[in-house]
C-alpha cells in the first residue's frame, strides 16, 4: 500500500546525517530539533501553535483535556473512521455521539449533527477522511450557533487546503479551536516511529496543552493539572524536518497518481472514483490541493467488492477495507443510544470501499497494471 523504502532511498544522505546529528548531541528528549520542526511547521500550517507529542492518539486525547472536556459531555464524531478518535473520547469518560457519513465525501454529516445536538454537547470531532476535510463551512456554523468546540482530526490531511465558500483557504488543521495528527510512518508526513501534534491558534490553550503534555507541569515539578507524558523524540523531529520540505511535493504525487487512477476508471459503472467537494469541469479532476490522497478510495457498486479484494490479493496488487465495521457497531462503542437507521450512509460504506496503493513513489507501469486488472474483474 506504501513505499516506505523506495521514498527514503530519495532523501537518505539527508536522513541518514541528521539522524547522526542527533544521537552524536545526545540531545533525545526536548532537543533544538523537536523545537525546530515545531517552528518550521507552525509557519507551513499558519498556525501559531504546534505542540509535538508521541502520536496522532495522544494528540486528540490530550486536545480533548486541554479544552477541559468534562464526564458525561457529549462530543460528536463520525461512525465512519479510525477507532482512535472514539477511543480517546470514551477513555477520558465523556459520551461519544458516532454519526452518520455524507455518501459522496466519507466525512461526517453537517445535517446529522445537527440532529445529535443536545444540551450536554460539548464539541465535534471532524475527521477529515482519506485526506479531504470535511464540509468545515457547515461544521464551524453550528459550533458557532450552539457554542461548540470544534477539534480536527487532521491525522490523513495534513498538507491539505480548504477553501470556504467566501473564498478564503485554510490548511486543513488551522480551522477549528485545536486540532491533531499524526505522524505515523505511513502518514502524509510520516516518520520513522511514532509521533504526533496538536496544532491552536488560541494562546491559552496552547499553554494549557504545553503543560499537559508534560505531567501537567508549568513550573519544574509544580505539577498544577493532571497531565500526560506525550513526547515527540530528536529523532522522530529530525527525521520529519527533513520531509516537511518535500510535503507538498508528496502531496502533489499522490494527486498526480489519482489523477491516472481517475482516468482509467473514467466512464465504467461499477466503480465510483473518489469525490472532490471541490472539483472543476474537468472529468478526472482532484481538486487543486483540497484532497491529498492519503487513501485512493473506490466505490464498488454492483459487483462483488470481497471477490475483488480477493482477486487483488492473488494478483499481488495490496488493497485495504478502510473501514470494514462501522463504529456504532464495534463492540466496544456499542449503545443502546444508538439506532440503525441513523447510520445508512457507513452500514453501505462499509460493503462498497476499496482503497488502492497510493504513495509517492508509484509508477505508471504499476497504475496500469493494478487499474487493468481492476477493470477486468469488474467487467467480468
Ligand atoms: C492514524 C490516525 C489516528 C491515530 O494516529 P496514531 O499516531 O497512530 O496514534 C487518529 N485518527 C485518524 C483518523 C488516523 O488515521
Amino acid at each position: 500500500m506504501v513505499d516506505l523504502k523506495g521514498q527514503y532511498a530519495q532523501i537518505k544522505d539527508q536522513v541518514d546525517k541528521s539522524v547522526l546529528d542527533v544521537i552524536a548531541s545526545s540531545a533525545f528528549i526536548n532537543g533544538p530539533e523537536v523545537h525546530a520542526f515545531q517552528k518550521e511547521l507552525e509557519e507551513y500550517l499558519d498556525v501559531k501553535h504546534v505542540i509535538p507529542c508521541a502520536n496522532g492518539t495522544d494528540a486528540l486525547q490530550i486536545a480533548m483535556m486541554g479544552l477541559g472536556l468534562k464526564p458525561g459531555d457529549e462530543v460528536i464524531t463520525a461512525d465512519f473512521t479510525f477507532a482512535a478518535t472514539v477511543e480517546v473520547i470514551a477513555l477520558l469518560q465523556l459520551t461519544p455521539v458516532l454519526v452518520d457519513v455524507e455518501k459522496d465525501s466519507f466525512n461526517i454529516d453537517p445535517e446529522a449533527i445537527r440532529k445529535a445536538i443536545t444540551p450536554k454537547t460539548k464539541a465535534i470531532v471532524p475527521v477529515h477522511l482519506f485526506g479531504q476535510c470535511a464540509n468545515m463551512d457547515a461544521i464551524q456554523a453550528i459550533a458557532k450557533e450552539h457554542d461548540l468546540y470544534v477539534i480536527e482530526d487532521n491525522a490523513q490531511a495534513i498538507g491539505a487546503s480548504y477553501t470556504f465558500a467566501d473564498g478564503s483557504v485554510k490548511k486543513a488543521g488551522a480551522i477549528g479551536h485545536v486540532a491533531s495528527t499524526s505522524f505515523f510512518p505511513s502518514k502524509n508526513l510520516g516518520c520513522y516511529g511514532d509521533g504526533g501534534a496538536i496544532f491552536t491558534n488560541d494562546d491559552d490553550l496552547a499553554h494549557k496543552i504545553r503543560g499537559i503534555v508534560n505531567h501537567g507541569m508549568y513550573k519544574r515539578y509544580h505539577h498544577d493539572v493532571v497531565g500526560v507524558n506525550s513526547r515527540l523524540d530528536s529523532i522522530q523531529a529530525t527525521v520529519l524536518r527533513v520531509k516537511l520540505p518535500n510535503l507538498d511535493t508528496y502531496n502533489a504525487a499522490r494527486q498526480d497518481a489519482a489523477r491516472k487512477y481517475n482516468a482509467a476508471f473514467y466512464g465504467n459503472n461499477k466503480i465510483i472514483t473518489p469525490h472532490i467537494s471541490k472539483s472543476c469541469e474537468n472529468p478526472i479532476c482532484t481538486g487543486c490541493n483540497c484532497h491529498v490522497f492519503h487513501q485512493y478510495t473506490l466505490r464498488i457498486v454492483d459487483a462483488d467488492r470481497d471477490a475483488l479484494v480477493q482477486h487483488l490479493n492473488e494478483k499481488g496488487i495490496p488493497c485495504g477495507v478502510y473501514y470494514p465495521i462501522p463504529l456504532h457497531l464495534q463492540k466496544a462503542y456499542k449503545d443502546e443510544r444508538y439506532n440503525e437507521a441513523d447510520f445508512p450512509i457507513t452500514n453501505q460504506l462499509v460493503k462498497e470501499v476499496v482503497s488502492l496503493p497510493m504513495h509517492t513513489e508509484l509508477d505508471d507501469d504499476q497504475i496500469e497494471f493494478i487499474t487493468k486488472t481492476i477493470l477486468d474483474f469488474v467487467n467480468g
